[in-house]
């Protein structure tokens, strides 16, 4: 009103002001008739928002660090709504672990798997399938092909998965194939103790790690045979390599990087100093990590050291304080999922957009920080 006093007060005859009058009346007019399309057109995309979401639609890649005690467990939600979830956790505790992915699950608004991709036959990583099968349907099973290791327990849990799996499709993967997730860019870096030549898209570069880097034995379990992946959406890269060991992290990173620096790393191995090699985290260059160690398992100092002072490191996430450790090599509460003497079961939840910024958030404390586009 102030203005159309303003603007009266201007006027200089009646007839302007009539002239003045009616181009009012018709812009009232026009500004009704684009409401009048416009609104069916935001009510039409609203109700399209809403079913995408209720179909696990969104134009974000997700990714759940589920809390299994220091296994492995992670689910990734693509814009599309497919699902591929990494590892299993644990057998038995009434199904515990299980019951945590099919919340995280919940969270992320999916039914079913499309894949289950299980990184090697150790029981922290395998052992959750038979419950996992009794509560949730599974498109299709992947590994790095039969069991290597030669212990008991290991040919029991291997046996365990392939009964359990029973005839529900089962796929080996090899360095450089790709995994059919629409919406993202899926390729297997290592398996079955193999390792990827190239990765499309990445440029070797030379490691300036590597020389200061000792020659490392190769450890004769499952954790070497271990399948690993780069997982990309738009400019966001997160990399997963289950419990890869030092002496097959360092040929693809030495003498050149394959990989490339990725955005969000999975510790290698729930952060045992078995694996992070300094040449390793530091190529990646990772600018948040999380570490999905246990109470009383992995998180040993010499690897939280290494991967918190990789260049470019902003945050380490843990999934849990490591009780062994000291408080010098745990992250600050607020970047633990569960606290010494809390409960467990809180996941981090990773929120990443294709121009490559990304949130955290820890169902614990339900904060969220924010890492804005490079
Ligand atoms: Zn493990």
């Amino acid at each position: 009103m102030r203005l159309f006093g303003y603007t009266f007060g201007l006027m200089r005859n009646a007839a302007e002001f009539h002239f003045y009058l009616l181009r009012r009346v018709r812009a009232a007019r026009l500004a009704c008739a684009v409401a009048a399309m416009l609104v069916p057109a935001f009510a039409l995309l609203w109700g399209t928002a809403l079913l995408a979401q209720a179909q696990g639609k969104t134009n974000t890649l997700r990714i759940y660090s589920i809390d299994v005690e220091g296994g492995q467990a992670t689910l990734m939600v693509s814009p599309t709504g497919a699902s591929m979830l990494v590892d299993t956790g644990w057998p038995e505790n009434n199904g515990r672990d299980a019951d945590r992915i099919v919340a995280a699950m919940k969270d992320a608004g999916v039914t079913k798997l499309d894949k289950v991709l299980i990184t090697h036959f150790h029981v922290d990583h395998v052992g959750g399938v038979p419950n996992l099968v009794q509560r949730v349907k599974v498109g299709e099973f992947l590994d790095h092909g039969v069991n290597r290791e030669d212990s008991d327990i290991t040919r029991h849990d291997y046996a365990a998965y392939i009964k359990a799996i029973g005839s529900t499709p089962r796929r080996t993967v090899h360095p450089g194939d790709t995994i059919d997730i629409p919406g993202l860019s899926v390729i297997v870096l290592a398996a079955d103790g193999e390792h990827i030549a190239a990765v499309p898209g990445v440029k070797p570069e030379p490691n300036p790690w590597c020389g200061s880097e000792p020659k490392w034995e190769l450890d004769q379990t499952e954790n070497p045979r271990s399948a690993g992946i780069l997982v990309r959406y738009g400019k966001f890269r997160f990399l997963d390599m289950g419990d890869l060991t030092k002496a097959k992290e360092i040929p693809l990173v030495c003498p050149d990087n394959l990989i490339g620096h990725v955005d969000l790393y999975l510790v290698n191995h729930h952060g045992f100093n078995l694996s992070n090699t300094r040449a390793f985290v530091d190529a990646i260059h990772p600018r948040v990590a999380i570490m999905n160690n246990g109470a009383h398992k992995a998180g040993s100092p010499e690897a939280w050291q290494t991967v918190h002072e990789s260049p470019g490191l902003e945050d380490l996430w843990m999934l849990h304080t490591a009780e062994d450790s000291d408080a010098a090599h745990n992250s600050p509460d607020a970047l633990i999922a569960n606290l010494k003497g809390g409960s467990d079961g809180a996941y981090l939840k990773v929120v990443a957009h294709a121009n490559g910024s990304f949130s955290v958030m820890s169902s614990r404390t339900k904060m969220t920080k924010e890492y804005a586009a490079k």
